[in-house]
């Protein structure tokens, strides 16, 4: 749309930038949905076939983006499929609401994780400290308070000290208490996260994956039925359109079909181009960095030192982020000298624009 800015995406599946590109397939995929009807129970039913086939899980069911898939899992746990339980939420009043998370991944991802858990009438208990939650913290709290127990697995977002996934489902699972995973961007990673046995792991459709803004809801299918029964109360206004399922289900074929190896070769070399290109600037650290939660392909961090450079990070950042197209990087750490860039969505002509902005700038 030419009113709007021209914008080249180099800070990951960043949802104020749209997230992700969805191929021609997963497009065309949308477009035809919205020409015609469907029977909304049969499509959500090929959906959860298929991200069952995809992800190893019982069942999966789609929702309208992964913090209404948080709401509703939450939901779940605490009526089951009783209708009167699900009519009644967000009022909880004869049942128990509270869901175990430790405190450390009370993260912020553009709105509070808590106020998620929140919007469905339960009542988050943070486990643990900011910096550390134990199995021992965990346990107690799962003890005392008993509806669920909620964990996230992020990039970008945790920095406490990382928990033992496996071991925090079997420990909730010990107490009869269901374990739910948020794992946003973690869809290349969705078997391995439901293999710690947790009853339901969340996954943005619209991340990684590329396909239209949805959430996926795996695991247990009786867990699963509960999600999808929170239709009938407040998931009416979390609900998926056909457009967003019908694009899921392309989205999950196309993943079916990767050649990963050949797609984690493609990144590499474009983080090799990159780095190539930018290594004749004076001032400026080029480094390669794992994904700290194992996806599968690095980022790209700069260590920006402003005496050489002429410019301090932040002052870089700003003038990438000022120029047509508009260039956006990982910033979050600029005030410390850094700045990083994550290349899996972007063109090779843009990361030639990059490099060329930042020869230009510097
Ligand atoms: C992105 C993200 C969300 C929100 O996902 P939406 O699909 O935009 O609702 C929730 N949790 C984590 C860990 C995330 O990374």
């Amino acid at each position: 749309m030419a009113e709007l800015t021209k914008v080249i995406n180099a800070r990951g599946t960043f949802t104020p930038l749209g997230v992700s590109r969805s191929s021609p397939a997963v497009r065309a995929a949308v477009a035809d949905a919205l020409a015609h009807f469907a029977i909304i129970d049969e499509l959500q039913d090929l959906a959860g076939r298929k991200l069952a086939a995809w992800s190893g899980a019982d069942a999966g069911t789609v929702t309208h983006c992964a913090a209404s898939g948080v709401t509703l899992a939450v939901a779940a746990a605490m009526t089951g499929r009783d209708p009167q339980r699900i009519a009644a939420l967000p009022d909880t009043t004869g049942f128990r609401n509270e869901v175990v998370i430790p405190a450390g991944h009370c993260v912020n991802y553009g709105a509070p994780i808590e106020q998620a858990i929140r919007l469905s009438g339960a009542r988050p208990v943070r486990a643990g400290s900011r910096e550390r939650c134990s199995l021992a913290d965990l346990d107690a709290s799962i003890e005392r308070d008993r509806t669920c127990c909620l964990m996230l697995v992020s990039s970008k977002l945790v920095d406490s000290a990382p928990i033992d996934l496996a071991a925090a489902v079997a420990l909730a699972r010990r107490r009869e208490v269901p374990a739910i995973i948020d794992g946003a961007a973690q869809d290349f990673r969705v078997a391995e996260l439901l293999r710690t046995g947790a009853d339901a792991v969340i996954v943005s459709a619209q991340k990684y994956l590329a396909g239209p803004t949805a959430g996926l809801v795996v695991g247990r299918a009786g867990f699963i039925d509960a999600v999808g029964a929170q239709d009938k109360g407040i998931g009416r206004g979390m609900k998926a359109t056909k457009e967003a399922i019908a694009g899921v289900c392309a989205a999950i074929e196309e993943r079916q079909g990767l050649d990963l190896e050949k797609w984690a070769i493609a990144q590499e070399k474009k983080l090799s181009v990159f780095a190539g290109r930018i290594a004749g600037l004076g001032g400026l650290d080029v480094i390669g960095v794992p994904d700290p939660t194992g996806l599968p392909f690095e980022r790209i961090y700069v260590e920006v030192d402003s005496a050489t450079a002429g410019k301090d990070a932040a002052a870089l950042v700003a003038a990438l982020k000022a120029g047509n197209p508009s260039i956006w990087a990982i910033d979050d750490q600029a005030a410390a000298g850094r700045i990083g860039f994550e290349l899996v969505q972007c063109t090779d002509d843009e990361i030639k624009i990059i490099c060329d902005k930042m020869f230009e700038v510097l």
